[in-house]
């Protein structure tokens, strides 16, 4: 089983889900010739995935085409059914930052076709995370500078305030589908500026005085 670490304690929570929000931010879902949806866009990525600082991301032999998502995550400390707005935070044990590697030729193809997004979204090293931070530490997670450099060069930057779904309404709205669970992730949805990776790059991920992350690719 995966787990992700928390910074002050050193402590170890194996991960259950991996749930992810697609088109979370205006000019992402623009970017994307998207439309800004009505209620969250919803995904999974396996276990599996999961990668930590210092890995590197692997590029799988059918895609051409692999992108980086910067997105802040969050890790559950309690779960539940139907979690009312008002009590989401409480449910919230800390938060980090991940990436929601996409292969783009194989989400485009599928898109096409009409089928699910899971190989693109779930291969191999598709999630790669930091180290996470208790709630209590870091304030308000709506206030909060995003961004993700490649090979040293600011590629994504935006802030956390700017989210369609709030942290609250996301809790909310996935609790009343999934029974959610403790050590359950959610990536929260990615600013403009999404692009492909290459070999021998390196990627490091920032959320402001909270978590950083770097990963390879090969
Ligand atoms: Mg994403």
């Amino acid at each position: 089983m995966k787990s992700v670490k928390f910074e002050s304690s050193g402590a170890l929570v194996p991960v259950g889900k991996i749930l992810c929000i697609g088109r979370n931010y205006i000019e992402h879902a623009q970017e994307m010739k998207a439309d800004v949806p009505g209620e969250p866009v919803v995904f999974l990525k396996p276990t599996s995935a999961l990668i930590q600082t210092g890995e590197d991301i692997v590029i799988p032999p059918f895609s051409g085409d692999v992108h980086h998502e910067v997105e802040l995550v969050i890790c559950l400390g309690t779960g539940g059914k139907n979690i009312p707005l008002e009590n989401a935070y409480r449910h919230v044990r800390g938060y980090g930052v991940g990436l929601d590697m996409t292969l783009r030729d194989v989400q485009s193809d599928a898109k096409k076709k009409g089928l699910p997004w899971t190989i693109s979204k779930g291969f191999d090293t598709s999630a790669p995370v930091s180290v996470f931070v208790e709630r209590e530490r870091v304030g308000d997670p709506h206030g909060l500078d995003l961004q993700l450099k490649v090979n040293g060069q600011v590629r994504q930057k935006t802030n956390t305030g700017k989210m369609i779904f709030r942290i609250d309404r996301l809790i909310s709205f996935l609790s009343s589908v999934f029974t959610l669970e403790p050590g359950d992730l959610i990536f929260t949805g990615t600013p403009e500026g999404v692009g492909p990776v290459h070999s021998g790059d390196l990627l490091e991920a920032e959320l402001q005085s909270v978590a950083t992350l770097r990963v390879g690719v090969r």
